[in-house]
């Protein structure tokens, strides 16, 4: 309990085991009294359980010995006390194992789902922007389940039926060891075949499951695009393209059932077999005295305790499988090395001036061409820096590069002189206070989604962020004002409401570096112009990086950087770059012709 009680304070973990049995033993690893107390009493309980048929030929031998009607109690004293004992001690060591079991099932899949997202958070923002949310989400339930499933189909199906197996051939082979050897053959063809259909039948049982979940996913997207179908009036369409996929399941449900009942039909064979063999053998080898009753009726009993015990092997194995396949898929997907690390014994950054500094960079996404090549730009502690250019031209990268989202393949980033790879990716993202070009927001309230600035701040700090950002207003006039819910990703808000949150979280981190992407894009003028104003009184000793589209947006600060094709090609003030009559002053004098234009109209 302690272990996992540390574990949910780790929020860092950087290795973890790439193969499904590794990853399996390291979970065993965190409560391994737990799966040996679990262990011990099943196998407790199988002892007891194998042992009653023996107890049960024990009094059959009394009785049969021309026991008196009236003494026999007295004479079965102890044997029916021994019988009483052990049917009492399987129940208690089979409800003791279930306890022990349902204590550690919930904190298990605490602290894989703890672990595994632990994993996640330090994956690479590439690694997150290839893959869909959604899938990894799924992924992490599905390890969770898997590990679950696993340890419970070990400890409560395949061992003790092992034990099981071996204790009643260990038994047999006291009364005969001829029945000893029918029991132990019996037992290796029939584990083996039903190993063996298992794993025939398990692509059968994943195509099923793959089906089913390809026309599960068409419902959702259906139900998603509602809108869409009614507004193309769609229905019927939608109704056959459904259909397709539903066949496709049932088909495949066809195939996976039969096959499973197949199975079932040789496990039940098995299972006749077995009665009848052993019957008859032991029927055999009574009549030739070379057993006595005693032997005859535990034989005949342990073949139906052993049919009841495996009546369901197949299927356990295929959920075995299913379990072992869902870790492995994981594993496969999820725990893969971390792209970027942070550095043995990297300091935490602290930013004392907020110089920041691009050095020769060389970066490119993938094997494509190059975004930056011998990139370089200074940029002094307290300078306001406009970054403009066409679209594409590289200007979020550069923010992504400085935020160390992707490392650079050749040159340095700097901040305060360190190289961002040799401090803490933690630290150096509290330092830096990012309003992106798309702003995603949790699906919490309005008031968790800013306080997330700054978790230790109070509401009247929230209030002022609130109101320096220009969110008052809207907020207010909310149902449920702070508390109300911004839907998933923030769709409930209008594109510059969700800016303005976005604003008002960064406005309360209140790094020391402030990089805004687009940060006003979607505001009207009006509005943008008022939290510009507010903008400028909290940029007062910061470092800034603002890129915009809007030239209005950058026009005043200390330096404009224009981006073409991730080359800096004009550097200047606002006049200066006006006066070169370059790239810059073309736009401005276009867009204010726009704008003035439109005030026209
Ligand atoms: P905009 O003004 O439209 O936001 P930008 O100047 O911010 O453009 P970037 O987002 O930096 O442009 O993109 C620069 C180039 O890098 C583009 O050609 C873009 O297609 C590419 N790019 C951006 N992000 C990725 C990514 N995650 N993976 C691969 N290529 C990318
Ligand atoms: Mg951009």
């Amino acid at each position: 309990m302690s272990s996992s009680f540390s574990l949910f304070r780790t929020w860092n973990v950087q290795h973890l085991p790439s193969t499904p049995a590794a990853f399996v033993r390291h979970f065993i690893g965190h409560f391994k009294g737990w799966y040996l107390a679990i262990l011990l009493l099943q196998i407790a309980a199988v002892v007891c359980s194998i042992l009653i048929p023996w107890g049960l030929g024990q009094i059959t031998r009394t009785v049969s010995n021309g026991l008196e009607a009236d003494r026999a109690f007295e004479v079965l004293r102890w044997p029916l006390t021994l019988f009483a004992v052990l049917l009492v001690c399987e129940v208690l060591f089979t409800r003791a194992a279930a306890g022990c079991h349902i204590h550690v099932l919930p904190l298990q899949r605490r602290t894989v789902t703890h672990v595994v997202f632990a994993y996640l958070q330090q994956h690479s923002h590439r690694f997150i922007s290839n893959e869909f949310a959604g899938a990894l989400a799924h992924r992490v339930s599905e390890v969770t389940l898997g590990v679950n499933q696993t340890l419970s189909i070990l400890l409560f199906d395949l061992i003790p039926l092992l034990v099981t197996l071996s204790l009643a051939t260990a038994l047999l082979w006291t009364a005969s060891p001829l029945l000893a050897l029918f029991m132990a053959g019996w037992s290796v063809v029939f584990i083996a075949i039903c190993y063996l259909l298992a794993r025939r039948s398990h692509p059968l049982a994943q195509q099923y499951s793959a089906a089913r979940s390809t026309s599960t996913g068409k419902v959702v997207d259906a139900v998603s695009n509602l809108a869409n179908i009614r507004l193309f009036a769609r229905h019927a369409f939608e109704h056959s393209y459904l259909g397709t996929f539903l066949d496709k399941e049932v088909t495949a449900a066809y195939r996976s059932l039969g096959y499973m009942e197949r199975i079932r039909w040789f496990q039940t064979s098995c299972g006749v077999v077995l009665k009848l063999g052993l019957l008859l053998l032991a029927l055999y080898l009574w009549r030739s005295h070379r057993i006595d009753i005693a032997a005859f009726v535990m034989s005949t009993s342990l073949s139906l305790l052993i049919i009841s015990d495996v009546g369901n092997l197949s299927r356990r194995f295929l959920e075995f499988f299913e379990a072992t396949g869902n870790i492995a898929n994981g594993v496969r997907s999820l725990i893969r090395p971390h792209e970027v690390i942070d550095q043995p014994g990297a300091k935490a950054l602290q930013v004392k001036r907020g110089d920041i500094e691009f050095r020769d960079v060389g970066f490119s996404y993938g094997a494509g061409r190059p975004i930056f090549e011998h990139l370089n730009i200074v940029i002094p502690a307290g300078q306001k820096v406009g970054l403009v250019g066409a679209s594409g031209s590289g200007k979020s990268t550069l923010l992504s590069v400085l935020l160390r989202l992707y490392d650079v393949q050749q040159g340095q980033v700097l901040v305060d002189g360190k190289d961002v790879r040799d401090v803490t990716q933690h630290s150096l993202h509290q330092q830096i206070g990012l309003i992106p070009q798309e702003p995603g927001l949790f699906h919490r309230s309005i008031r968790e989604n800013i306080h997330y600035g700054r978790l230790d701040a109070s509401m009247d700090e929230v209030a002022e962020a609130i109101h320096r950002a220009g969110a008052r207003e809207f907020i207010d006039s909310m149902e449920h004002g702070y508390e109300s819910l911004v839907g998933e990703r923030g769709v409930k808000l209008s594109g510059g409401q969700r800016q303005r949150i976005a604003i008002a979280r960064v406005l309360l981190k209140n790094a020391p570096i402030l990089v805004m992407d687009e940060a006003t894009s979607s505001l009207d003028s009006i509005t943008e112009r008022f939290i510009q104003d507010k903008l400028d009184e909290i940029m007062e000793d910061k470092t800034v990086l603002v890129v915009a589209h809007r030239l209005s947006t950058v026009a005043h600060l200390d330096r404009i950087l224009v981006f073409d094709n991730g080359r800096v090609v004009e550097d200047g003030s606002h006049e200066q770059l006006l006066r070169q009559g370059g790239h810059y002053a073309r736009l401005w004098s276009r867009q204010f012709s726009d704008a003035l234009d439109e005030a026209v109209l």
